[in-house]
């Protein structure tokens, strides 16, 4: 039998001192329960002859019970009068437990867990947090509209995930509380209100403790979406893969944490996350209980379509990536006169005076890629992602014949060629030497080739069709995909931007790519780009516009590795976009460092690999992009773009590589021997 109130109150009045706080007389009757382990040993080994009536047992019952009634909840005295009067009732109630234990129920027929006879949580209450209405203005009395509850407001239970990742029922006033002025209605992780033209939109509430993650009451702690988060950084898990470890952790029968609902958490997170790091939280309004895709939709219109900036990075600036200007050096050796691509050499500005400062980015594209309109010249995404092949405006495609430029119609419904044989043949061919290979079969078959030929392409015999080689008949068998993500990163690693190149990494895509990254930032522009293609693509934008903004601001140079490749070939090359020029030309790029024997040694001024870093941590989710349609493959790079940008900046900030204080005096020439 367990005890009833009339044994509490008996419990409470005997053995706890009056003055005690309520919250530390319950811990420690919670405590006392937890204990009775410890009093089983203690009774089993009086059983033996010859044993102490105080054993081992019993001194550390004590000291814990003792313990119990001074460790304190944060900011509640567990002493009320101030005298802590532990030890004298800890010995009481050691003096009395067999009655003690009575009382409470607990004896040697009681389950070995005490766990079963603990207080039970109480079950957890969904509601929103706000008190009154966020939109109307005070009226009478100078009162904010509170908010009501719905005359035909019931409560219902829910699933939650808790903090502790374990599924509990929650309850929940299923009709959200209202402003009874202004009609908005208010749910724990959102707001909805009249929009215009009657249709209810819907704010997202930026801090909620819980979140939706199913039309059918399934809920969430925010704690899980923290979680969940660092499982994407650290271990590049999707949230299909967090969904599977919640289920095998949390081992719960009764409910699983689908797909479906993980990637609901990843959207309704990361959507918070991205619009404040935007700064569009107090813009943002969506359809009120819109489906996760009109979501991921909405939320990519706001910070970046097929492109997208890491806002905070633009007046990023750490040791790594950022240096005092340097001067060229009076006594440097001259240019090579006959050169007639030289560059402009600043002055060094008087002493004392500003020398500013430079920063350096590396840009290059990276093999993540989504899939598009199967048709070549087409950047349009796939109406249906599952096993489309076109886009909305090539959709009527999927009636003609796949080989171009055939054009005649299918031979029948859902076929892939019209009814010539040789079409049919062709296709047919194709089907054995491709379908069948998975992607990661198809990524092996790419990287044994590039072993062996170090081509970049996929080379699969293919016959002939007619007199065309095989590999050049074009055909829309398949939905085809992007050629590269274009990312830029300042120096240190700290990603700036991104966007994509769809047939092949040409010139004036990347350029409008620049372009965009830093159109409403000009003046944060870098000083130095490092690109593979530093060349073509300054070749590019003077062909362009020989007053292009970009010669003004930036110089572009090719990475120490691809400079091997470049330099003899041509002149702009060699004067325009050489890393590291021993000519004392770009004192920023290239350190002059003397060794204690007096001899001067060249150094290069940065180091690019830890901008490599990134390439290797986001190459763990090009399998995982693949399959993503493209408004999923946007919102993921930009999380990424987010989430890397951060690590790195609490990296700069524990390793102590801000610019300091002495580098902002260089660069505005204030004069460091100051004393304060
Ligand atoms: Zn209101
Ligand atoms: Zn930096
Ligand atoms: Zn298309
Ligand atoms: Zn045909
Ligand atoms: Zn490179
Ligand atoms: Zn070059």
């Amino acid at each position: 039998m367990g005890m009833s109130v009339r044994e509490l109150i008996f419990v409470l009045e005997l053995f706890f001192p009056p003055e005690l706080a309520i919250q530390q007389a319950i811990y420690v009757l919670g405590v006392m329960i937890s204990l009775y382990p410890i009093l089983r040993l203690h009774l089993n080994q009086r059983q033996e002859p010859h044993q102490p009536i105080v054993t081992g047992w019993m001194k550390s019952f004590r000291a814990l019970l003792t313990h119990a009634f001074v460790q304190e909840a944060d900011g509640v005295e567990a002493w009320t009068t101030g005298i802590n009067l532990a030890p004298e009732y800890a010995g009481y109630i050691c003096g009395d437990l067999d009655r003690l234990y009575a009382l409470l129920g607990l004896n040697e027929n009681s389950p070995n867990d005490p766990a079963s006879f603990l207080f039970r949580q109480p079950r957890p209450i969904l509601s929103t947090s706000r008190l009154n209405c966020k939109f109307c203005p005070a009226g009478d009395l100078n009162l904010v509209p509170s908010l009501r509850r719905r005359r035909k407001g019931s409560t219902q239970s829910v699933w939650l995930l808790d903090s502790s990742f374990h599924w509990v029922l929650a309850d929940i006033v299923v009709a959200p509380s209202h402003c009874a002025k202004c009609k908005a209605d208010y749910y724990p992780d959102k707001i909805t209100r009249v929009g215009q033209g009657r249709q209810r939109s819907e704010l997202l509430e930026y801090d909620p403790e819980f979140i939706r993650v199913s039309k059918h009451g399934v809920w969430v702690h925010r704690r899980v979406a923290v979680a969940q988060e660092k499982a994407l950084q650290r271990f590049h898990s999707g949230w299909s893969n967090f969904a599977d470890w919640v289920n095998d952790t949390t081992d719960d029968i009764n409910v699983t944490f689908t797909y479906r609902q993980s990637q609901r958490l990843f959207l309704e997170h990361w959507s918070r996350r991205l619009l404040i790091a935007h700064g569009k939280e107090n813009i943002f309004t969506c359809d009120a209980f819109c489906t996760a895709k009109v979501l991921a939709e909405t939320v990519r219109k706001v910070v970046g379509k097929n492109g997208g900036i890491v806002p905070m990075a633009l007046s990023h600036g750490c040791i790594d990536c950022t240096h005092v200007k340097r001067y060229r050096q009076a006594d440097h050796q001259p240019a090579p006169a006959n050169l007639p691509e030289t560059l402009a050499q600043q002055e060094a500005p008087p002493a004392g005076s500003p020398c500013g400062y430079i920063r350096l980015a590396v840009m290059d594209g990276k093999r993540l890629n989504h899939r598009k309109c199967a048709l070549n010249d087409c950047q349009n995404p796939l109406v249906n992602y599952k096993n489309g092949r076109f886009c909305e405006t090539h959709l009527h495609l999927r009636n003609t014949c796949g080989i171009i430029p055939c054009g005649r119609p299918v031979h029948s419904p859902g076929a892939l060629t019209c009814d010539q044989q040789t079409h049919i043949n062709w296709h047919k061919q194709y089907e054995n030497r491709f379908h069948r290979m998975s992607f990661p079969g198809v990524q092996r078959v790419i990287r044994r080739q590039q072993e062996e030929t170090r081509g970049p392409s996929l080379q699969v015999q293919l016959q002939a069709l007619g007199d065309t080689p095989g590999e050049q008949v074009v055909h829309t068998f398949k939905a085809k995909s992007i050629y590269c993500l274009q990312t830029v990163q300042w120096a240190c690693g700290v990603p700036i931007g991104w966007g994509k190149c769809y047939r092949s990494e040409s010139t004036p895509q990347v350029l409008s790519i620049l372009n965009k990254i830093w159109e409403d930032n000009p003046q944060s522009r870098p000083s130095f780009i490092g690109y593979d293609k530093a060349c073509d693509l300054l070749r590019h934008i003077v062909t362009q516009d020989p007053n292009d903004l970009w010669l003004k601001t930036t110089k572009f140079i090719v990475d120490a590795w691809h400079y091997i490749g470049h330099r003899a070939t041509d002149v702009l090359c060699r004067t325009r976009c050489n890393p590291a020029p021993t000519d004392g030309s770009q004192p920023d790029l290239v350190l002059t460092e003397t060794d204690d024997n007096g001899v001067a040694h060249q150094t290069r001024a940065f180091n690019t690999e830890t901008a490599e870093q990134l390439n290797s941590w986001l190459n763990g989710f090009e399998s995982q992009l693949r399959q993503m349609t493209d408004v999923n493959y946007d919102f993921f790079v930009h999380v990424l773009m987010l989430l890397y940008a951060e690590t790195v900046e609490k990296r700069v900030a524990e390793k102590g590589r801000e610019l300091s204080e002495e580098f902002w005096n260089a660069v505005n020439g204030n004069a460091v021997d100051v004393e304060v």
